[in-house]
């Protein structure tokens, strides 16, 4: 390819800036702005022009460079042929209309990213920018007009650009991967759009008394919804305050009945903040503050930042997590010892299968499921009150365990005591730590 030839084409036809000429060529060569590849063609052909001046191509060359404002083509017609070139007979960058030589712009808009990213703790960033159609269709035009191969796009010299300044002028670095916060910038507007990454944060609760659910319904937790009394507001809000996110939404690791409690270790869970202001917490202060703001309903341990994908595996290894519960059961008749001890031999390792209860038939699709008991330990504490110590694999229904849910669970101990539970008090001892290892 002749570069010279085809910039004296390109500029012939149109009026080009130093910036966008030299975009057209911006794959030849490293180390160089596109402005000064841009400057250096111009030159090129200005020395070729004046080789042989009386030749009427070449002063209509010169003319033409000129006309795209280059300063020494307009010298060259001065001093040679004594015409000074009228300021508005340049005209603008056909492409850019001269928007890309304009320093002032680009030092406005970074100003305007700077200022936005200000009010954010973060320390990596990445810049996004969305440039007005009818310019990207101008360029399009003169690459298509001259089969030009070698550009590079606006887009990414505009972002490239926007990203040196900030860079420059703050300690926020560029992070092509990851990055924290994300700003989108229409150019030559300047509008934003600011994306912050959400941040989760892992642990595990317990829930010390009953008749708390756990979510707080479908707003989560926000600055402008009223609080609903739930782990998920207890842990959300000191949450939110600390991270002045806008909202924050709890993924437990499976979840227990409103009435149930769940101690031991707890249950795993991941809160996500979405668009935090602060990511850098303290996490020992952070769980006095749940602890405190719940006035002692909700613990929480073991907290850490995560990464987003923490939310799919607690989820999905909570279907297999193996967990021991206590069941405080007052049958309606009297209990025989002999049974007791026949529900403990009898439910050791043990397939029990289980139609979906009754009571979320409703939420749940209608099927069988088999899940393992591993063993049953019980003990009298009145005629007819029993306390039961049931390990079992993760998603078995516990309550419909033991009242055998008309038929649909089997086998169940009502069937074996013969008599119905009135009141079960169920409380989660133990939920098996399912993920260690899998931090990141
Ligand atoms: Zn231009």
């Amino acid at each position: 390819m002749d570069i010279i030839r085809k910039t004296e084409e390109i500029i012939s036809r149109y009026p080009l800036c130093n910036t966008c000429l030299g975009r057209l060529f911006s794959s030849l060569g490293y180390g160089l702005e596109n402005s000064q590849r841009g400057f250096a063609l111009k030159t090129m052909l200005l020395m070729k022009a004046y080789n042989s001046l009386e030749e009427e191509n070449n002063i209509n060359l010169v003319k033409k460079l000129a006309r795209s404002g280059f300063k020494p083509a307009m010298k060259l017609l001065e001093e040679k042929f004594n015409t000074s070139m009228d300021e508005n007979e340049v005209e603008k960058c056909f492409i850019c209309k001269g928007l890309l030589e304009e320093e002032s712009l680009f030092k406005k808009i970074s100003q305007r990213i700077l200022t936005s990213l200000r009010e954010i703790e973060s320390k990596t960033f990445l810049i996004g920018v969305r440039v007005d159609e009818s310019m990207v269709a101008r360029e399009m035009q003169v690459i298509s007009d001259f089969g030009v191969e070698t550009s590079e796009t606006l887009k990414r010299e505009i972002n490239r650009k926007i990203g040196k300044i900030i860079e420059a002028s703050s300690r926020l670095k560029v992070d092509y991967k990851d990055p924290e916060v994300t700003v989108i910038v229409d150019f030559p507007t300047g509008n934003l759009e600011v994306n912050i990454k959400p941040l989760f944060v892992y642990g595990r609760y317990r829930k010390l008394v009953r008749g708390l659910p756990q979510s707080a319904g479908k707003d989560h937790v926000r600055w402008d919804a009223p609080p609903k009394p739930s782990i998920e507001e207890y842990i959300g809000r000191p949450l939110l305050k600390v991270t002045r996110g806008e909202e924050v939404r709890l993924h437990g690791a499976g979840r227990e009945d409103v009435d149930v409690l769940t101690l031991g270790s707890g249950r795993p869970f991941v809160a996500e903040v979405l668009r935090p202001r602060i990511r850098c917490i303290d996490l020992n202060e952070l769980a006095r503050r749940i602890r405190e703001y719940s006035e002692g309903k909700v613990e929480v341990e073991d907290l850490r930042i995560v990464a987003r994908s923490m939310v799919e595996k607690i989820k999905v290894l909570s279907e297999k997590a193996v967990k021991l519960y206590r069941a405080i059961v007052t049958f309606e008749g009297d209990v025989d010892e002999k049974d007791l001890k026949s529900i403990e031999s009898s439910f050791k390792n043990i397939l029990i299968k289980q139609q979906t209860p009754l009571r979320v038939l409703k939420r749940r699709a209608d099927k069988v499921r088999s899940k393992i008991v591993y063993y049953v330990k019980t003990k009298k504490i009145s005629s007819n009150t029993v306390e039961f110590l049931i390990k079992c694999q993760g998603g078995l229904y516990v309550k419909e365990l033991i009242t055998g849910d008309a038929g649909r669970t089997r086998p169940s101990f009502s069937e074996i005591l013969g008599t119905q539970p009135r009141k079960i008090v169920l409380d989660i001892l133990y939920i098996e730590e399912t993920t260690r290892g899998l931090e990141r």
